[in-house]
């Protein structure tokens, strides 16, 4: 027999806000029927921190509408759970057909019931025990492990309905996109920046993204590459515009004038000026890059500090304290790694210096900006700004 199923997803932190608390709600649900719509028709309600998702008929797509749901942030948990009556022969029936499937090839199982309706006349402890017997009445190998089960089956007596579900997954944690404010991602084609823009859309930053190009050194793939990025983050982080500056003048302008150790150094507090001036007309109050520290000569402490010096705006820099590994972990999480990996130019892996300054002095990279009309320079390179639209990938 088919089983009604539903998803149930938990929120987190959100629980905590207390005035605000509706709104990041509402932001959340917001979200959530966004996405439902490509799956087809739900309704979606909440009640007692948790988002029902359900499906009006046959025709929708669960495991599609599962997998999307999955990757809002503000959810830390997803239940697909089957629904049924509030009385105990349709939560047997339930247990009996419908959970088994979840423990096939599985040694241990435990029961967790969670009774928010008190007028059920059973309470928690009583609930568990009678759905772990049902259960055990149809499988017959499988073990009772309060302490380390592989699989935790779920109870829920709640106020529209009882719900069983078997694996509780992950959900992408955070706080709902949109609800901290608005930031600018210097994107480029490698594995940090996505995951810099990953990190912070997950603590609710809305993303628009700033790519520096440096056309005919780098080519229409690798742009190419970093849209393919932008779409990719767009999973999680709904709508990302993604801003693309030209930098080829300022590259030709920099081998031409300045001392070549300095041409990194020199070429990211350009970038730092030009992508302040794009937060300003974009409305984003902060910038955020994938920089870690010490990972290259350029994100060494002095370097990161000669950088920052050229603008005012705050710099987010949510890798600065993680390993290449880690960073490749989440990299992978989010589904960029392998794009991230295809092996384009990026405008920083031209004209790169043979021994660039890992220490450099302030007053010394001045002097080096100087001899270029660094203004005139970033004014030009701002004119080039074209947008393209990145719409949210469900
Ligand atoms: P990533 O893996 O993100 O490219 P990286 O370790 O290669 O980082 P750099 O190339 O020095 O380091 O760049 C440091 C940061 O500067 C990047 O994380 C990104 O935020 C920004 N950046 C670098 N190149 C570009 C670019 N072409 N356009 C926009 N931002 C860039
Ligand atoms: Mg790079």
């Amino acid at each position: 027999m088919k089983h009604r199923e539903i998803l149930l997803c938990k929120y987190g932190e959100i629980v905590l806000k207390g005035a605000n608390r509706k709104y990041f709600e509402d932001t959340l649900c917001r979200e959530i029927r966004h996405r439902a719509a490509a799956y087809g028709d739900f309704d979606i309600y909440r009640a007692q921190s948790t988002i029902y998702i359900e499906p009006k008929d046959e025709l929708a797509d669960m495991d599609g509408m599962f997998a999307s749901a999955c990757k809002v942030f503000g959810i830390v948990a997803v239940q697909r759970a089957a629904v049924c009556e509030k009385n105990m022969d349709d939560i047997k029936r339930v247990a009996k057909d419908y959970i088994p499937q979840f423990l096939e090839g599985k040694k241990s199982f435990k029961v967790e019931a969670k009774r928010s309706d008190k007028a059920f006349p059973l309470d928690s402890m009583a609930l568990a025990r009678e759905v772990g017997g049902y259960i055990l009445e149809s499988c017959h190998k499988i073990k009772v492990d309060v302490h380390q089960p592989e699989v935790v089956v779920k109870v829920e007596i709640r106020e529209f309905g009882a719900y069983l579900s078997a694996g509780a997954f992950k959900g992408a944690g955070g706080m709902p996109v949109g609800t901290s404010g608005r930031g600018l991602l210097l994107l480029s084609g490698g594995i940090d920046s996505p995951v810099a823009g990953y990190m912070m859309a997950k603590r609710g930053v809305k993303i628009e993204a700033l790519h520096f190009e440096s056309f005919p050194y780098t080519s229409e793939r690798a742009r190419e590459k970093v849209l393919e990025l932008a779409s990719i983050l767009a999973e999680y982080a709904g709508e990302v515009r993604v801003h693309i500056v030209s930098l080829t003048h300022i590259q030709e302008e920099l081998v031409k004038n300045c001392e070549e150790d300095y041409f990194t150094l020199l070429l990211r507090r350009f970038m730092m000026k030009i992508a302040e001036r794009v937060a300003k007309y974009k409305g984003c109050s902060v910038l955020i890059t994938g920089e870690s520290l010490a990972q290259v000569a350029s994100q060494t402490m002095q370097a990161l500090c000669v950088t920052d010096s050229a603008v005012e705006i705050p710099v987010f820099r949510p890798c600065i304290g993680m390993d290449k590994e880690e960073i490749v972990t989440i990299s992978r999480k989010m589904g960029a790694f392998e794009t991230s990996i295809q092996p384009y130019e990026d405008c920083c892996t031209v004209f790169t210096p043979r021994h660039p300054k890992t220490k450099p002095e302030l007053e010394k990279v001045l002097a080096q900006a100087a001899k270029v009309d660094f203004d005139a320079l970033a004014d030009e390179a701002f004119e080039s700004l074209y947008t393209v639209n990145i719409e949210a990938r469900y």
